[in-house]
């Protein structure tokens, strides 16, 4: 049986992150399951403060992933519509095989794809691997295997609530990004253009709706007048941060990303948090003291997803608020401006800046009534 210092399982950008900060030290193993490079439902949005992340450790992105720029939105809600536009772009858009793949290239590790893991045991603290390519043997696991993570399922609670997504790759040409709040209550529609066509999907990120993931998104092709094949549509969990404290880490295990269930609340941004929890696990490894990913996580992700959960559910379930936000006001802009650009993102000073908003917001529906 092969020995290796950690074995990574999922080679997303989680797992490209750790492969790339752990194999320059030691002996590292990426598991994936799928054929590299793989597919990933996703809309490839990236923002700047991933790309501001990756470039602080070392991984500058190329021209050629990059598909369109994020700087012209129109946004949708309760029926009215606003065009958001920022001289500097607020992230890129990509395609999440290329984008990852790259990643993963970066790294020294050795990259066994169509290797599926079945299942993980561990004994005095090694850890033995069972894929359908045969065991392997390491000192650290790290669960990088996304929404139905079997590291997590065998070693941590797996938490119930969980989002839903559909998304389908058209090559219809759209000219600017759109989100639509209106197809449901709580999540988005999106078309996020790119060179050759667009990916269009939609999500709910509270897991709360009635009406099945495929026929919102119909309902929404339908609305914009885009053609489809039924089996061109990809449904996929989003297994977004639901507020909880979540375990991270056990004795010589670990789990990132989608898999630690740390896509955003709000945005439903997990491309950033995915490589945030990587770098911290991995940091956490080369110190001996895998309890340190704990700590880091709780000071760097669970505090501003918290916050991020919070507004999350003043912003879905209160939308006449959010409209007033939105469409009345410039504060929306410069808050999707922040949490796209700063890596301490979802930073106190904003959250009370949202409270503070309420009260103009009730003297705005007071003065319109009484006109
Ligand atoms: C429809 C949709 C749209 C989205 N749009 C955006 C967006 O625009 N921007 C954004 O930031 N986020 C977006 N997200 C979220 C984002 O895609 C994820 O948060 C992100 O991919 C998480 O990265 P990861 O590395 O943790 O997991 P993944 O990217 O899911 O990678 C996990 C990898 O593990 C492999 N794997 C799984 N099980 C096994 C196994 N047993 N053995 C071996 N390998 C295994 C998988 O094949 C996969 O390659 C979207 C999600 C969805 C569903």
């Amino acid at each position: 049986m092969e020995k290796y210092d950690v074995i990574i399982v999922g080679a997303g950008i989680s797992g490209s992150v750790s492969a790339y900060i752990l194999s320059k030290h030691m002996n590292v193993l990426v598991l994936e399951k799928k054929k590299l490079p793989r597919y990933k439902t996703c809309g490839g949005g990236i923002t700047n403060k991933t790309l501001k992340f990756l470039r602080k450790i070392g991984i500058d992105i190329k021209n050629d992933l990059i598909e369109n720029y994020i700087d012209r939105i129109r946004v949708k809600i309760l029926g009215s519509e606003k065009v958001i536009e920022y001289n500097e772009p607020l992230g890129i858009l990509t395609y999440r095989d290329v984008f990852d793949y790259y990643l993963l290239k970066k790294s020294n590790a050795d990259i066994l794809d169509e290797t599926k893991v079945l299942d993980v045991n561990v004994s005095k603290d090694k850890i033995c691997v069972k894929t359908s390519r045969g065991r392997f043997i390491s000192d650290y696991l790290i669960g990088c295997d996304g929404a139905t993570s079997v590291v997590k399922r065998k070693f941590f609670e797996v938490e119930k609530e969980m989002g839903v997504a559909a998304q389908l790759e058209t090559n219809k040409m759209f000219n600017e990004i759109y989100i639509d709040f209106d197809i449901v209550k709580n999540g988005y529609a999106w078309i996020f253009p790119k060179r050759k066509g667009s990916t269009i999907g939609v999500g709910y990120i509270r897991g709360e709706e009635k009406e099945p993931i495929r026929s919102v998104l119909k309902k929404f092709l339908k609305n914009i007048n885009v053609s489809y094949k039924e089996e061109d549509i990809k449904i996929h969990p989003l297994p977004y941060f639901i507020g909880r404290k979540n375990v991270v880490y056990k004795n010589v295990v670990c789990i990132c990303g989608d898999a630690a269930n740390l896509i955003d609340p709000l945005l439903g941004e997990g491309t950033f948090n995915a490589a945030l929890s990587a770098y911290l696990a991995s940091e956490a490894i080369l110190k001996g003291n895998l309890g340190l990913y704990e700590k880091m996580y709780l000071d760097s992700i669970y505090k501003h997803m918290k916050r991020a959960y919070l507004i999350s559910k003043i912003f879905y379930s209160k939308k006449e608020f959010s409209k007033y936000i939105l469409m009345r006001t410039s504060f929306f802009e410069e808050f999707l401006k922040c949490i796209c650009n700063e890596i301490e993102c979802y930073s106190k000073g904003y959250f009370m800046n949202i409270l503070k908003l309420i009260p103009l917001y009730v003297i705005s529906k007071i003065y319109r009534f009484s006109k």
